[in-house]
């Protein structure tokens, strides 16, 4: 098929062509080629991506092992109809993120996006604890497919117009320490919050018909907000004496954005069912809910199951990232250099009183903004505007938050230091006092 139109005359025909419900998104670059962590945009600009594609690219953009490993499977075998056919690839990714993965995750069920894992977590955990319920967490942002979407609730606009969701979700308060609705500071904190889980269980759902605890280990859209380690440790104690199962989407923290594999191992607290995506292949659509044997096995035959999920090519590509991150000592840098962006940050927020929080764990780095009022009050129009001075100066960031209040680091984790002292160099040339 020939067709005369360049890609700008394309970019402009947006409106018409893709759907406004993602259309209206920013900021629309147009891009030729991607690498490390720049973008190459058609007007010859370069911009350095600290969203790393939305925590797709933690390896960098088009890694050439991702693209040698991709290119060669590409020319074997394409798609495989998981049982009609079996492609190396696929069984030897399993076997090698059960190496990487918390102890006793070796059993997968692969798809190819974040919300179809966590349809399959959700589907896993009723099927096994043949229980109704689930409990989730006040700003998680869990993803768009319907049941995906009834356990979302970092923006209001992801559910409206959608009901009637999923039945059998309840939501409690997630320990968002900066925002302490109890007034607590970490000095004072007795982790007052776990209440509302008992006030759950004593009036909405009885503990013994909740098949399934599911949280982000660290929120993302919602704001990059990190619990305390106590707060998942006792998590684990209430599913423990419940019989409940403990579901960590490490869709965005896995990979080694924490600065651990997954969130789990930073944080040492051991999940039943996790549900990875995103980094896992590099940009191609892959994803999987991960159970140890003992659980998986109770998932009866037939009962789930996908025609392109665990697609060769990604899982070529997703065998390439776990080299990767292992060969190029990534979970290393990933610590330093989050560590080094925080300091810089640290440093910032003491010159500009529009940064309320500087706050991160590996390079997963987040600036909560707020009015210098004294009030904490969210300041979206500073994020919208450092965004957009940003880019101006060719570094890429992205927002989050209930109220867009916070700016999102999350650049690729083969970031260089100079890279990190330019993207701090471009934030204190933008910031301003507003
Ligand atoms: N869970 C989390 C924590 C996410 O960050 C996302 C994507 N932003 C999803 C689920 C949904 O993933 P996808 O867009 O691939 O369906």
């Amino acid at each position: 098929m020939t067709n005369a139109k360049t890609f700008a005359d394309l970019m402009t025909a947006i409106p018409d062509l893709l759907a406004p419900s993602l259309a209206r998104d920013w900021p629309h670059l147009p891009v030729e080629r991607a690498e490390g962590v720049y973008l190459h945009l058609t007007d010859g600009r370069r911009v350095m991506d600290f969203t790393s594609g939305i925590a797709v690219m933690n390896v960098g953009h088009c890694h050439p092992r991702v693209v040698k490993a991709a290119q060669q499977q590409t020319a074997k075998m394409i798609h495989s109809a998981m049982g009609v056919t079996h492609a190396d690839p696929v069984l030897r990714l399993a076997e090698a993120l059960t190496a990487v993965l918390p102890p006793g995750m070796d059993t997968f069920f692969f798809s190819n996006s974040g919300s179809e894992a966590i349809e399959g977590a959700l589907k896993l955990a009723r099927y096994v604890t043949q229980r109704p319920g689930f409990i989730a967490f006040w700003g998680g942002f869990h993803g768009r497919t319907l049941a995906a979407a009834a356990l979302t609730t970092s923006k209001g606009k992801y559910r409206r117009r959608y009901e009637p969701m999923l039945p059998g979700i309840y939501f409690a308060d997630y320990p968002y320490c900066y925002r302490c609705p109890l007034g607590k500071t970490p000095d004072s904190c007795h982790l007052e919050c776990m209440r509302s889980l008992d006030t759950l269980f004593e009036r909405a759902i009885a503990p013994n018909e909740v098949a399934g605890i599911i949280l982000e280990p660290i929120q993302g859209e919602g704001g990059f907000v990190a619990p305390p380690v106590e707060f998942l440790q006792r998590l684990r104690q209430i599913c423990d004496e419940h019989g409940i199962l403990l579901i960590f989407d490490e869709i965005q923290t896995g990979f080694g954005r924490t600065g651990q594999m997954f969130a789990a191992q930073t944080f040492g607290v051991q999940p039943d069912i996790m549900a990875i995506a995103k980094s896992i292949g590099s940009g191609f659509p892959l994803s999987a809910v991960v159970a140890g044997h003992e659980l998986m096995s109770q998932w009866g035959a037939g009962s789930h199951s996908t025609t392109f999920g665990g697609n060769p090519v990604a899982c070529a590509a997703g065998l390439a990232v776990l080299d990767i991150i292992r060969d190029e000592n990534l979970l290393e840098n990933s610590r330093r250099m989050g560590q080094k962006l925080l300091d810089g940050l640290k440093q910032l927020q003491q010159q500009h009183p529009i940064i309320g929080e500087v706050r991160g764990t590996g390079l997963m780095v987040g600036l909560e903004l707020i009015e210098p009022d004294g009030n904490k009050t969210p300041n979206p129009q500073a994020v919208s505007r450092i965004l957009n001075e940003c880019l101006s100066r060719g570094l890429l960031l992205y927002s989050a938050g209930l109220h867009n209040n916070v700016i999102r680091i999350f650049p690729p984790l083969v970031v260089t230091e100079a890279q990190i002292d330019e993207a701090l160099q471009i934030l204190a040339d933008s910031l301003g006092d507003r």
